[in-house]
């Protein structure tokens, strides 16, 4: 193997990534989005390309099957369910992680051959406001800036955006920047104290839903202190004056900052010209989100501070395919190549490139509604492509259900055991990441080549060439007979040219001659092309629109839950979950909650709580803290029923949807807490895959095999056949130590003097160090000394993990401070902490905050 250049496959940042001939990953240092940077999930990647879990073959039901059998009957029951129910009984879910050449051909197959628009994807849950708000303000779908004009900017203003964990790179950049150019400014409006505000200037820590009256009183302020661009929007921009108005109906105070907050906010932003608003999840996922959107914009807009370098909205996308898929039509209501759905003439145009039978003329269901569609018995065949939203969408059992009653469920995806898989009664094997070939776009406008170095594995199948398949056994096949991926790109750019004659600003024709081979990462519609800088904007009059908005009324439940992600892991963990180095950096499902709240639910460290709300219920590790405020919790969405008994956290948030994008509102939902008391803690570590049997069960991949937390509110009668059920371990040698003073229970199993798994239970929160007891496993150990649960003299413990890529955990950062290493650089040099990928910095420089030592300047 040589070296192959591709692009990360997780967030929207889009890295460019060198594999080397022996396997070796590393940043590629002539992407331009990254320079040879990668985060902690990036340099990871080689550890999650094993063939474990992986789906190797077509099945049926249950049973393995072969690959005409399993096209056959899916071509069949789509077929036959169109013929008895009509086009929009059908419907397929994407997912952001396909490629553009996947996207563009399911989008084909859906729209224009077999004449509905139900097709949408988990790029709903990520972005939907912000295509909803660019739509109405610009009059397209576009996002103008790019990662230069946040080193370039002098004000950068985060909107609900934890980029040190979410968009790692892109906050190594900003950092950096901000070292290079101190007098930067970073304000960071976020409800709870991130990672990210830890680089900010000033944190402002808005209400849940505070974000429209907290932009609508900048604009009226602006307005009111003559800072509003009178040429600029004269020229350029309709809506001034009602848009204004409506600002200034609005109470900032109900953002919840208070009004010194505010000032220093507005002032701040009045007086800097060069400012970029960056914005994702925290914005878009809510019931106000496209609103928020546009009241960001609305700012931009009346001061002109848009299509210049430094300065502009910048919607920053979570999937590392979510600009690819909006690119090529792969939502509910867009057409392809940024034509309208409801525009006869773009209809026509693609209908007559393609040559299909039919178009599509109305918007198809979007994701929350479609799945309300399945349980509502509307959709009879469902396909569900390379996602998992039994787990990722909101009432997450709601929607397994609604799987469940679909007649006929297909999908595809490179693992065979997820939460959605066990609902198909088909699955469809695709190749994954390191095997698969095409084309990306991250947040910046950016196509990269993602490129095979791995030959797929016998079985699998690319997913273009998986839907052409079925397409062609539906009776499409001239339409849809691809032989590479470079063939449906071409396809993409020449539909481009066909339709050149609509006002768009998705314009490839960059792409046109271009290499598909040999392609370097490109922008549209051309490298350093500055959008909106001669002020035109894509509305029929060629003006931008601020659109009046209103803050909503905001509610106060006893608790708001805020949901989010964890530094390493991504979405539903069936990938990142099986780098142990990962999974050692948060290792079980939990909880943020305010000391004042945990006070009075009688919750303290180690306690578990049980969320609740009309849809159902969670148990979630405690995790005290100040970073987040009274009455609003944090979790993230990242456990599964596979990996939790009751961590997935999307079983109690609703399927709320913000009216415009249909995005649902995951930040702010309405629940109750109280603490969860069992009649028993546990931990065990184990060499093979442990069985999740206890009301409370998180699993996680360690370096020695695997660990387990447990809680269970009822006392087993034999705690040797609960050791060895749970462990997985029926052989071995059992050594028990019970401790009846403090009701403690200790298990080791040794296979030939080797300790295969210890397991630990007690009354109260289990005390053993969980890297101590996971590094015993495989050792040859006596099993009393292994049951101490602890590190010997010679060997201390390392503590919780912090920094993934060198291993190195809290206690040794302590040890390594009390030493006298107390800058985050310092701790570098001693530990290696931070030092590859740098994506722990953030906690690092906590570390040292929270044991109160004066930060050096890095
Ligand atoms: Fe991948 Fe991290 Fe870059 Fe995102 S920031 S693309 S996860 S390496």
């Amino acid at each position: 193997m040589s070296l192959t250049r591709t692009t990360c496959p997780y967030c929207g940042v889009g890295c460019g990534v060198l594999v080397d001939a022996d396997g070796s990953i590393t940043g590629d240092p002539d992407h331009p989005a990254n320079f040879g940077r990668l985060c902690s999930k990036g340099a990871a990647l080689g550890e999650t390309i094993d063939l474990a879990g992986r789906l190797l073959h077509p099945k049926i039901n249950g049973d393995q099957s072969d690959w005409d059998t399993a096209l056959d009957l899916v071509a069949q029951k789509f077929s036959a369910t169109i013929a008895e129910h009509g086009p929009d009984s059908v419907a397929f879910y994407a997912s952001g992680q396909l490629l553009t050449e996947d996207y563009y051909v399911a989008n084909k197959l859906m729209k224009g051959f077999i004449g509905a628009a139900n097709i949408d994807t988990n790029s709903r849950l990520c972005m939907a406001s912000s295509v909803a708000g660019h739509k109405r303000a610009f009059g397209t779908d576009t996002v103008p800036g790019t990662y230069a004009d946040l080193e370039e900017a002098d004000l950068i203003v985060l909107v609900g955006s934890n980029l040190a964990w979410c968009h790692p790179v892109l906050y190594q950049r900003i950092a950096a920047a901000k070292l290079a150019r101190p007098d930067m400014r970073i304000v960071n409006i976020d409800p709870r104290r991130t990672a990210t505000t830890d680089l900010a200037d000033l944190h402002l820590q808005i209400s849940p839903d505070g974000d429209v009256a907290l932009f609508n009183g900048l604009l009226a302020h602006l307005a009111s202190t003559d800072k509003l661009d009178a040429t600029y929007t004269r020229n350029h921009v309709t809506g001034v004056a009602e848009t204004v108005s409506a600002a200034r109906a609005s109470t900032p105070a109900d953002s919840g900052l208070t009004p010194a907050e505010l000032a220093t906010f507005y002032a701040l932003w009045a007086q800097t010209p060069r400012v970029v608003t960056v914005y994702s999840q925290g914005v878009n996922q809510s019931a106000s989100g496209t609103d928020k959107v546009n009241a960001i914009l609305n700012c931009h807009l009346a001061t002109g501070r848009i299509g210049k370098p430094g300065m502009g909205p910048f919607s920053v996308t979570g999937q590392p395919n979510a600009m690819g898929g909006r690119e090529v039509g792969g939502l509910a209501n867009m057409l392809a190549n940024h034509l309208e759905l409801g525009n006869p003439d773009h209809r026509q145009a693609v209908q007559r490139f393609w040559g299909s039978p039919t178009i599509c003329t109305t918007p198809g269901l979007k994701a929350v509604d479609l799945f309300q569609a399945c349980a509502d018995g509307k959709i009879k065949a469902l396909w569900i492509m390379s996602t998992n939203p039994a787990v990722s969408l909101p009432d997450a059992d709601g929607v397994a259900a609604a799987i469940a009653k679909v007649p006929f469920v297909v999908t595809s995806d490179i693992i065979e055991k997820t939460d959605t898989n066990n609902l198909a009664d088909v699955l469809l094997p695709a190749t994954g990441w390191g095997e698969k070939d095409g084309t990306v776009t991250n947040s910046e406008r950016r196509i990269s080549r993602q490129r095979a170095f791995l030959a797929a594995p016998s079985g699998a199948r690319p997913d273009w060439q998986i839907i052409s398949d079925v397409a062609a056994r539906m009776g499409h096949a001239s339409a849809f007979a691809y032989k590479n991926p470079s063939e449906i790109f071409a396809e993409y750019v020449a539909l481009d040219g066909a339709a050149s004659q609509f006002s768009r600003d998705l314009d490839l024709s960059v792409f046109a001659d271009a290499d598909y081979a040999q392609l370097i990462p490109t922008q549209w519609p051309r490298n350093d092309h500055r959008f909106f800088s001669d002020g035109a904007f894509y509305h029929p009059d060629g003006r931008a629109r601020m659109v009046p908005v209103t803050a909503p009324v905001l509610t106060k439940p006893r608790f708001a839950l805020n949901t989010g992600r964890n530094r390493d892991q991504w979405h539903t963990m069936t990938r990142s979950g099986k780098s142990a180095r990962l999974g050692a950096h948060l290792a079980e499902p939990y909880v943020e909650i305010h000391p004042a709240d945990a006070t009075e639910l009688g919750v303290r460290a180690g306690h578990l709580i049980s969320v609740e709300s009309i849809y159902g219920r969670t148990i979630l590790r405690a995790l005290i803290t100040p970073r987040i405020a009274q009455g609003q919790l944090f979790a993230p969405m990242h456990w599964t029923r596979q990996r939790s008994t009751s961590g997935l956290i999307n079983r109690i948030t609703a399927p709320v949807t913000d009216p415009h994008s249909g995005q649902p509102a995951l930040k702010a939902g309405c629940v109750s807490a109280k603490v969860f008391k069992p009649k028993w803690y546990g931990f065990a570590a184990t060499k093979t895959e442990p069985v999740a049997r206890a009301e409370y069960a998180a699993i996680a991949r360690t370096q020695t095999g695997w660990q387990i937390e447990l809680a269970s509110g009822k006392i087993p009668t034999d705690w040797e056949a609960t050791a060895r059920a749970i462990c997985g371990q029926a052989q071995g040698e059992v050594s028990i130590h019970t401790d009846p003073a403090t009701g403690t229970i200790r298990v080791a199993i040794t296979s030939n003097g080797e300790i295969t798994a210890l397991f630990f239970a007690s009354s109260d929160p289990v005390i053993v160090s969980r890297s101590c007891v996971v590094e015993l496993i495989g050792t040859q150990t006596p099993p009393l000394v292994a049951l101490a649960g602890r590190a010997a003299t010679d060997q201390p413990d390392a503590g919780v993990k912090i920094c993934a890529c060198f291993n190195v955990g809290r206690n040794t950062l302590l040890r390594a401070v009390t030493k006298g290493a107390r800058s985050v650089a310092a701790l570098g040099e001693v530990t290696c902490a931070g030092t590859n990928c740098g994506s722990c910095k953030p906690e690092i420089a906590a570390l040292l905050a929270e044991v109160s030592l004066p930060l050096a300047a890095e």
